[in-house]
């Protein structure tokens, strides 16, 4: 007996091309499958071969189908994945076998999706180990399995590889799974340059294996800066002297927040009185803009002056400082909303694209350098718009961008909430560069939502920026001096 949503499940089903209504409702009355995993299983031990038209060759293509699906939904936001990893890893943790049990791969790297957890385990014996996983709450089913690897897939689709490795193996396990690959790979070709190999069993110095008690013995043994996992994407980005993990305690104050004069869920005086519980000292309110007053409920003059009272009240209040902003819409000649009598007015102001966003290259380029140009732009918003996992970036030439901002005192966004982690770290090596400013902003929506600059922090650090490029580590009576309307 399932206690799916046996009509989504069958839909689910239907998706796959060789199966089609009529066999998907076949095996679900026969079968009780209502899932890709369910089906697949079924598939792989050829159990539907009883039923008219359900030849081997059919199933080995579902197979291929479901693992193509499968593959396209496994996106999940790091947020969501840092949940459920934790969750799966202190499970494994209290088994009774296990040793010791590590995050590794893309999560272990704050990747800003992750396609599956991974996870490292040194245990005596892995047949109890899977009989337990057989028991996790969250457990859908198992894809694979041998000695040495278990591959899950949870309830909520999140796909996990479990691999157990021994004790003298560990940290060198530990560094190959958390990867990148890519990573890996240049660093293959940096050891063997000083005679050393990177093998299956191990790191090697000519035919000695080197002992490795961890991480940071593999970088000594080749004369390199250990290098922390969050940074260990692209070789080149992150080399040298490092400077030490942001840690978000370093956060002052957060600016783009949404209460409910807009699209937000609380009110703004529950978003101002959590984020001085938070320990905050400011917080930046920043509601959607009049001409996004049907999409988000964005803001006529009228309302603004109407917040602006109330933000004068709570002020008297609570000890954090409110700043007065407004998320203004780039709209789509570039002109930032409202005209400059309100804009002015505010302490500070982002301008985000909202709408026509498929617009060529080089005029949603322009667009958005025309904003930069406004005396009143403060912070640039989002700067690709993406919505992940399937909402790609806008076309815009974004390294033109980042470096006009940086001439005109523009700060730029490093938008942390998990479905964004807009700008992308790979363009954060050209803030260092230039030494500008980003603000990791929540764009929080709710109470919940606050903290959620915390993702910032991980993209922040894949990139080595330091507290020097974050104007939010600021404190609250130097903060707004950073800001192009604050320096005149
Ligand atoms: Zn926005
Ligand atoms: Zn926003």
């Amino acid at each position: 007996m399932t206690t799916k949503n046996e009509t989504s499940g069958i839909e689910k089903l239907m998706q796959l091309p060789s199966l089609g209504q009529k066999k998907a409702q076949l095996v679900f009355d026969i079968f009780d499958i209502t899932s890709l995993s369910e089906l697949d299983l079924a598939c792989r031990q050829k159990r539907l071969g009883s039923l008219e038209g359900f030849s081997d060759q059919l199933q080995d293509k579902l197979i291929e189908e479901i693992s193509e699906i499968k593959k396209r939904e496994a996106i999940n936001l790091i947020s969501d994945a840092t949940h459920e990893g934790n969750l799966l890893l202190s499970y494994i943790k209290n088994i009774k076998s296990v040793k010791k049990a590590d995050i590794v791969g893309q999560l272990r790297r704050k990747a800003e999706v992750i396609n599956y957890l991974s996870i490292i385990v040194n245990t005596a014996d892995i047949d109890s180990l899977k009989n337990e996983i057989e028991k996790y709450p969250n457990f859908e089913n198992f894809v694979s399995s041998n000695d040495t690897q278990i591959e899950i897939t949870l309830k909520n689709e999140i796909h996990c590889s479990i691999a157990s490795v021994s004790e003298q193996d560990y940290v060198y396990k530990m560094f190959i799974s958390t990867g990148s690959n890519e990573y890996i790979e240049s660093l293959k070709k940096v050891a063997l340059n000083k005679g050393f190999s990177f093998k299956n069993e191990g790191l090697y110095q000519g035919d000695k294996k080197v002992t490795l008690s961890s991480e940071e013995d593999i970088y000594k043994a080749l004369g390199l800066n250990y290098i922390f996992p969050e940074r260990r994407e692209i070789f080149e980005i992150n080399t040298g002297v490092q400077p030490p993990l942001l840690v978000k305690e370093k956060i002052k104050g957060i600016f783009h927040c949404h209460t409910q004069f807009s699209d937000g869920v609380n009110t703004l005086e529950e978003m101002v009185s959590a984020a001085q519980a938070l320990g905050l000292e400011y917080i930046g309110i920043s509601e959607h803009s009049a001409s996004s007053e049907k999409l988000s409920n964005g803001l006529k003059k009228s309302r603004v002056l109407e917040q602006f009272k109330i933000i004068e009240v709570l002020q008297k209040k609570y000890k954090i400082k409110i700043f007065k902003g407004i998320e203004s819409d780039i709209l789509i000649d570039g002109k930032l909303d409202y005209d400059d009598s309100i804009l002015k007015k505010f302490d500070f102001v982002i301008g985000s694209v909202h709408a026509q966003f498929d617009l060529d290259k080089n005029t949603m380029t322009k667009r958005v350098q025309k904003a930069l140009n406004n005396p009143y732009l403060d912070i640039l918003g989002h700067p690709t718009g993406r919505m992940m996992p399937h909402m790609p970036a806008y076309k815009i030439d974004l390294n033109l961008i980042v470096t006009e901002a940086a001439k005109l005192g523009v700060v730029v966004e490093l938008n942390a909430a998990p479905k964004r982690l807009d700008l992308d770290w790979r363009v954060l090596p050209l803030i260092k560069m230039l030494n500008s400013k980003v603000s990791i902003n929540p764009d929080a929506h709710s109470v919940a939502a606050l903290e959620d600059y915390e993702w910032g922090i991980h993209i922040a650090n894949k990139a080595s920026l330091e507290e020097k490029h974050i104007v939010n580590m600021l404190p609250a009576n130097l903060v707004l001096k950073t800001f192009k309307r604050h320096q005149a």
